[in-house]
């Protein structure tokens, strides 16, 4: 009987790979999720640029945002997979899909292998692909699905990921995949990812934000981070007042306490008022919980945005109250105007 494909070599992010004791290592905030990312040897053929696989890129091929994933044989990666995922130690599998002609049979047959061993939640981020393969991927086992738009307006899409850099990607048709998405997996089901700070305001963020969650999507929040050899190596992070903002109207919009329409913004596109009240407003940042990784359940994406000495745009865990106290300060700074990269 010939052995059912499954690819070589699986890209594992380093905190998931010292989770999963394939590398020695300390961790400040262990990975909840485990991180898996398709191997090949040439890069990706898309060509997003903030992305360090991108066609173009000139970055390292073993980074994603500014974690390393180095390589190890996939059937070493399922086996401590199966080991761990039966302590309860994580909570979800993420695997994380380039853009190459033969990633749908890889990532079939990484969902078909980990169902097989274990019952973990699978989430698999990956380009839009036709409504067969999505039914595909839902009965083998799939539990949710992330199409990312990155850009909260198509101007910074086609700039950043479409045809401007020579991506393969069009607005509207990503934004038809998560409708269609939507239908096969269901509400509750399907994420997003959208980049804080590739030059959009405050208000055309918040309004995609809306626009995700009115279509029942939930948009996982990232802070743009530079990295060396990509197109946008030299655009800056946002700044911590416009992110914390964004999270706060994420949060308030995503847990249904208000939308988008109650919040006022000024001739910049700043938000003036988060539309709830200020006692509100306040008893939710002090909970902390807008500040903290926002995804599908159970990812915290340690440190992908940020240095773990700081500052952190997303906490992985429950930020701390000394902390909450300096996110208090981070909000209270002017609205800066939004930087709009020359690209
Ligand atoms: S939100 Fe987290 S678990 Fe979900 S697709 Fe994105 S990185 Fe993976």
């Amino acid at each position: 009987m010939t052995e059912a494909y499954l690819p070589e070599r699986i890209r594992v992010s380093t905190g998931s790979a010292i989770v999963l004791g394939l590398l020695r290592g300390r961790l400040d905030a262990e990975p909840t999720t485990i991180y898996l990312l398709t191997y090949r040897d040439e890069k990706c053929s898309a060509n997003c640029g903030f992305c360090p696989q991108a066609r173009t890129s000139i970055g390292r091929a073993d980074m994603l945002s500014r974690v390393t994933w180095p390589s190890f044989p996939t059937r070493q990666v399922l086996f401590r997979i199966e080991r761990i995922a039966k302590t309860d130690d994580i909570k979800r599998v993420c695997i994380q899909a380039l853009n190459y002609p033969k990633v749908f049979d890889d990532i079939l047959s990484l969902v078909g292998e980990i169902k097989s061993r274990v019952k973990v939640p699978i989430s698999v981020s990956c380009q839009p692909v036709n409504r067969e393969k999505m039914k595909t991927l839902a009965e083998a086992g799939v539990d949710r699905i992330s199409i990312a738009l990155d850009a909260a307006t198509e101007e910074i899409f086609d700039k950043i990921k479409g045809r401007l850099v020579g991506g393969p990607y069009v607005w509207k048709r990503q934004r038809e995949a998560l409708r269609e998405t939507m239908k096969i997996f269901g509400e509750g089901s399907v994420t997003t990812h959208l980049i804080v700070g590739l030059g959009e305001t405050e208000e055309e963020m918040v309004q995609m934000i809306q626009w995700c969650v009115d279509l029942g999507v939930y948009p996982g929040l990232f802070a743009f981070t530079p990295i060396p050899g990509t197109l946008l190596e030299n655009s800056p992070q946002p700044s911590l007042s416009h992110y914390r903002r964004v999270q706060i109207a994420h949060y308030l919009i995503t847990h249904g306490k208000t939308t988008c329409k109650n919040m006022p913004f000024d001739d910049d596109g700043c938000l003036i008022n988060f539309g709830v009240s200020g006692e509100q407003l306040r008893e939710v940042i002090e909970t902390g919980e807008p500040f903290v990784t926002s995804g599908c359940p159970g990812c915290n994406r340690p440190y992908y945005n940020e240095k773990p000495s700081g500052p952190i745009y997303n906490y992985p865990r429950q930020p701390l109250h000394e902390e909450i106290a300096e996110i208090e300060r981070q909000i209270g700074i002017l609205c800066p105007k939004p930087f709009r990269p020359s690209y």
